[in-house]
């Protein structure tokens, strides 16, 4: 047993004293807080509060004057966080007056019935255990032709990371790739992809324009990213959002989308804040695995996009800044971003906020959009926030899974097209 893996060991000891056999980390009394600053004074105002809370859980950002600012505070801390973000005249309102009622009526929903898993019997209206994804991704893929299994990178704690292979033309050089699940309680993103391939794969031969793109591109579309945080979200602590690194003296987990390497370096520096960057750059086995096995296929790259959720955003590079920096590619990014909203919000009627990742939305160092367009050089490289607005935020309800997906598709096959039409 090395170093590494003793510690790995002691830290399992750890958790399994921390929670017992039966523990989860448990939200009762939490609120989460909504703040919608109405002036750009109070925007500063509560940025300055983001910027001294550091390891409370903003689940949405301070952004926009009139765009609401969502954070998870615990029963301790609440009388000191409404205290420090008071100011006269903004308006502190309480979205969820108790997380853990909230985790607890998503459970109850969330009935698991079959147990043997294959492509036929999958539900896709369900947020799955990672061992049922595994296990579909493994039968889908020895069930569809050109479908193959291949692995992107490999996680801390050693699982390997599988993307689904969509390579119907054997003349096909071009690659366009896909990932969900980054961020482990996001759960409606890696539900969205795994729906995508199958909408895909199915309507290959139907639909003339999913039929060109698959001929055209390897489509690679990767559900989970970072599995050890999705499993742990399930089982243990479901507001977990970070890998599960246990970093030596302090909290567990690198946030996987601060630790990316363009411009990396400017997000928290706190083992316990939600978004702690890691020791270096790509200090994480995800990251740089991924990195080595995206580069491989040099500028045949064409398409980065990181699916999260919530808040219904389709965003762009530059993510590290909140100025606008400016980059030669902007206008074609955000002009196939309008049409790519515009198909979606044509299905359900559901608007996606559409913009520079940095200066719309809030300045973000080692994210993946800038790591798709800055260090893989891919021109379309996107993030995007998928439902919803803030209703449920984290917890969307299974039944909204097919709706996301379906206008998730139409959107896909907007940006399909303008790959075919550009590369192919
Ligand atoms: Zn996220």
């Amino acid at each position: 047993m090395g170093v590494v893996q003793l510690l790995r060991f002691a830290f399992v000891v750890v958790i399994t004293c921390q929670f017992g056999a039966h523990g989860k980390v448990r939200y009762d009394g939490y609120k989460v807080f909504r703040i919608t600053p109405r002036t750009q004074d109070e925007l500063k105002w509560m940025q300055g509060v983001a910027d001294r809370w550091e390891t409370l859980d903003f689940w949405k950002h301070p952004t926009k004057v009139g765009r609401p600012v969502d954070v998870m505070v615990s029963p301790a801390q609440q009388l000191d966080f409404v205290r420090s973000a008071s100011r006269p005249g903004l308006e502190i309102t309480t979205w969820i007056s108790n997380v853990q009622d909230m985790i607890d009526r998503e459970a109850a929903e969330m009935i698991n019935s079959k147990n043997e898993v294959n492509a036929a019997n999958f539900d896709y209206n369900k947020y799955n255990t990672y061992e049922k994804i595994f296990a579909w991704m493994n039968d889908f893929s020895s069930s569809h032709s050109g479908v193959s299994m291949v692995q992107v990178t490999t996680t801390y704690e050693g699982e390997r990371v599988y993307g689904l292979r969509i390579a119907k033309s054997p003349s096909a050089t071009n690659v366009a790739y896909i990932q969900g699940g980054i961020h482990a309680r996001e759960w409606v993103s890696p539900a969205t992809v795994i729906n995508l391939i199958n909408m895909f794969v199915s309507n290959y031969g139907s639909d003339d324009t999913v039929t060109s793109m698959l001929d055209n591109f390897v489509w690679i579309m990767v559900p989970v990213y970072n599995i050890d945080g999705y499993k742990f979200s399930r089982i243990e602590d479901r507001m977990w959002r970070k890998n599960r690194n246990p970093n030596t003296g302090g909290c567990a987990g690198v946030d996987l989308n601060r630790n990316y390497d363009y411009e990396w370096g400017g997000a928290s520096k706190s083992k316990c804040a939600q978004d702690y960057q890691g020791t270096e750059a790509l200090s994480e086995p995800e990251n740089s695995g991924s990195k080595a096995f995206l580069q491989s296929f040099g500028s045949n790259l064409k398409l980065f996009i990181d699916f999260h959720s919530y808040g219904q955003y389709w965003l762009y590079p530059w993510g590290y800044t909140r100025f606008d920096v400016a980059h030669p590619d902007k206008d074609e990014q955000n002009a196939l971003a309008i049409k790519v909203e515009n198909s979606i919000n044509s299905v359900h009627n559901k608007n996606y906020f559409v913009g520079e990742s940095g200066p719309d939305m809030y300045p973000a160092t080692g994210g993946s959009e800038d790591f798709g367009y800055g260090s893989l050089g891919v021109k379309y490289s996107y993030v995007v926030e998928l439902r919803d607005e803030g209703t449920f935020g984290f917890e969307l309800p299974e039944r909204q899974i097919q709706p996301t997906a379906e206008e998730i598709y139409a959107g896909m096959k907007t940006l399909g097209q303008q790959l075919v039409a550009e590369y192919a």
